[in-house]
């Protein structure tokens, strides 16, 4: 057996399974990498939404990715829920020089409106996580806590784009799920543009939609693909596990991914 391609999330748990972590892992799986995991943070989570949240200490944070790197390696990394400046700082040192894509999805807010990340770490993610990025992939709730821009429409997201290039990431992708009409989505390094659409799914089971999205790309970057057909694959799979989201609970299922 060939070893396949090693990739590390470092994001909080979903107890429920359809988010987080266990989203993350579930999608390298499906799409042929070895998944790995530092735990940043510990969610109490359902369909309903997030009842309770406890991050990690920062030594543990650390010691987890350190027992990692030092004996398996990375081909590729992606953040995910990072809760706090000081853990933010962490990670940002860990990563720093790592020499691998990074992949970081700014995790603000859930869907239900739970807060993942502590006002407070916003300029950490600012100043210290996206000049790290090879590609950062905001939707467009971050962009406004990031940049103060409310996107609208696709000129907004041309705007938003350059304002999140301007924190420093190689190639920013803008999620514009949240508009009305067709999902697109903009990835581009300031230079080249490109636009990915998909057709809106009446399917409200997308619990997860983000975190798979990153954990595509991270997992298509592990594989030797250039960015932009990394960004392609991913919006391909979350497109499909989205179509094959389902009911969970009583309330926002998970997007699948044995679809
Ligand atoms: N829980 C965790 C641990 C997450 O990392 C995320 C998103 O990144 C969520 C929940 C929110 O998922 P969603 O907004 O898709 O419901």
């Amino acid at each position: 057996m060939q070893t396949p391609p090693r990739v590390l999330t470092v994001a909080g748990s979903d107890s429920g399974g359809g988010a987080g972590i266990q989203a993350d892992l579930k999608t390298m799986l499906a799409l042929g990498v070895h998944g790995m995991s530092v735990l940043t943070a510990v969610t109490a989570q359902n369909s309903q939404g997030v009842q309770g949240a406890w991050e990690l200490p920062v030594e543990a944070v650390e010691a987890q990715y350190r027992s990692v790197v030092d004996d398996i390696g990375v081909q590729a990394v992606k953040t995910g829920m990072l809760a706090s400046a000081p853990l933010v700082s962490a990670v940002a040192g860990l990563l720093a020089g790592i020499g691998v894509p990074v992949v970081v999805d700014p995790v603000g807010v859930s869907k239900h409106g739970d807060p993942l990340l502590a006002a407070s770490a916003l300029d950490s993610v600012r100043t210290e996580l996206l000049p790290l990025a090879t590609v950062a992939t905001p939707n467009l709730d971050e962009v406004a806590q990031l940049t103060g821009i409310e996107v609208r429409d696709e000129s907004g997201m041309r705007r938003a784009a350059d304002a999140v290039l301007a924190f420093g990431p190689r190639w920013a992708l803008i999620k514009g799920g949240h508009l009305d009409g067709d999902a697109v989505d903009l990835l581009t390094d300031g230079a080249a543009e490109h636009w990915l659409r998909a057709p809106r799914l009446d399917n409200r089971h997308t619990h997860g939609t983000g975190c798979t999205l990153a954990s595509a790309v991270a997992s298509g970057l592990a594989k030797g693909l250039s960015v932009p057909d990394a960004v392609g694959g991913a919006k391909e799979y979350v497109t499909g596990a989205i179509a094959a989201g389902f009911a969970l609970g009583t309330g926002i299922g998970p997007v699948d991914h044995g679809w």
